[in-house]
């Protein structure tokens, strides 16, 4: 490399700015956990075991390891992507043998995504069959995994392709506004996939099935009427075909709405506790949590569009990495690649924000529970069969957790009643 230009010099920087932060946090986290390994923190005394305290530190020391892997991979293939010359030859072969179209220029970028998507299979792959088996948590199969991989591969060229075929067409079409169109186009499909995912998509990977006749059916309904919560239905998801983690949540929109729960979490839980699960996802519900963030989102992605619309017009953006200045294609393809060194950066934010959300879905359910031991009980068998990490550092969880620690949500259920003032300060 002879000359360097600044903008080159800059993107290189924020790389390795992200990759230092990442293993720094990492580490630190670490160091936090491994000295509390020992014994079982007084906290959590009584709450969990010994052994499944010291099974806790290994996976997340596991789990640690392997991500800082991950991390420096994930860095050298961005930085080999963008500084080795590599996309502006492989953009100029393209453009050779299929011509400038949308539909070439869109192909272009998914073949870009698919072969930087390609490195990090072998990580993934040691995550699930290495990592979570040693832990006892895979129960997903070698032929179940491929398959997963391809699905996901075939959804993206089915619904990814023609989306970005039509944003690389509204340039056309929109001359000067194709940003604010193309954005509309990107809301219009997300919006399109929420409603439809529940309906088409998720069933491509798990088995549905609403949830039998029997005392518990009996007890959610009852939750859902108290709540005037109207469930369309309580669907069980074969969650343990691939793990023994497990979940809930809540899926779609309008009619399409349903309540899925996990059945490793039916196994898991005894009937209140999945009831103060449940009346937790319908106060994200209630609270309009998930319309929040989406509109939240929206907005970032309108910002972001802009920004690519200016960038799109500098010939230095294009230059810097070695391109000639004038496709959108190019421009979309680094501005991709290279949100993700500014956007790690407003994390801890957006984790704060999913964060105060959870405190409100706690504290709705302990309201409508009448008690918020069920909650407690649910929370505390969920920490331990997941062996979660009871004792990250308060940075590291800050930057990283979208969900509170286990400490933390108990110690914001304990407050009393009678503090309406706290609890209105939470919620
Ligand atoms: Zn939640």
């Amino acid at each position: 490399m002879g000359f360097v230009s600044p903008v080159t010099l800059m993107v290189v920087v924020l790389i390795l700015a992200r990759w230092a932060a990442e293993i720094w946090l990492d580490g630190l986290n670490r160091r936090h956990v491994q000295a509390h390994a020992d014994a079982v923190p007084e906290a959590f005394k009584g709450i969990v075991d010994a052994a499944t305290y010291h099974k806790s530190v290994q996976y997340t020391v596991a789990k640690s390891g392997l991500g800082q892997i991950e991390t420096s991979c994930d860095a050298a293939v961005l930085l080999l992507a963008l500084l080795s010359g590599i996309l502006p030859w492989g953009f100029d072969l393209f453009r050779h043998g299929f011509g400038v179209s949308p539909w070439a220029m869109a192909a272009f970028i998914f073949v870009c995504g698919v072969a930087l998507w390609l490195p990090g299979l072998p990580l993934d792959w040691y995550a699930q069959f290495r990592l979570e088996e040693r832990f006892g948590f895979n129960t997903s199969t070698q032929k179940l995994w491929w398959l997963d991989r391809l699905k996901g591969l075939l959804l993206g060229i089915i619904l990814g392709y023609p989306l970005l075929v039509l944003v690389l067409k509204l340039v056309d079409w929109a001359n000067g506004w194709w940003w604010l169109w193309a954005w509309a186009a990107v809301m219009g499909f997300q919006l399109l996939m929420s409603i439809l995912a529940p309906v088409l998509i998720l069933p491509l990977f798990n088995k549905f099935t609403p949830l039998p006749e029997s005392s518990l059916r009996e007890r959610l309904l009852k939750l859902a009427e108290r709540t005037q919560f109207q469930a369309r239905s309580i669907q069980v998801m074969d969650g343990s075909k691939r793990s023994r983690h497990s979940n809930a949540f809540f899926t779609g929109f309008g009619r399409f709405r349903k309540i899925v729960l996990f059945d490793t979490l039916i196994q898991q839980l005894i009937e209140p506790e999945l009831e103060a699960v449940l009346a937790h996802e319908i106060g994200h519900f209630k609270k309009k949590h998930v319309p929040k963030m989406l509109a939240a989102s929206a907005l970032i992605s309108l910002g972001g569009f802009y920004l690519l619309s200016l960038l799109a017009n500098q010939a230095w953006f294009y230059r810097s990495f070695g391109f000639e200045p004038g496709s959108l294609a190019v421009a979309l393809l680094l501005f991709g690649l290279l949100s993700g060194v500014v956007t790690f950066w407003f994390s801890p934010l957006a984790h704060w924000w999913s964060r105060r959300y959870e405190y409100q879905a706690d504290s709705f359910a302990a309201k409508v529970m009448n008690e918020p031991r069920s909650l407690i009980g649910a929370l505390r068998k969920l920490n331990e069969k997941n062996l979660s990490n009871l004792t990250p550092h308060p940075v590291y969880s800050g930057f990283y957790y979208s969900h509170p620690t286990l400490l933390e949500r108990e110690q914001a259920l304990a407050q009393p009643p009678s503090h309406g003032q706290a609890i209105q300060r939470i919620a």
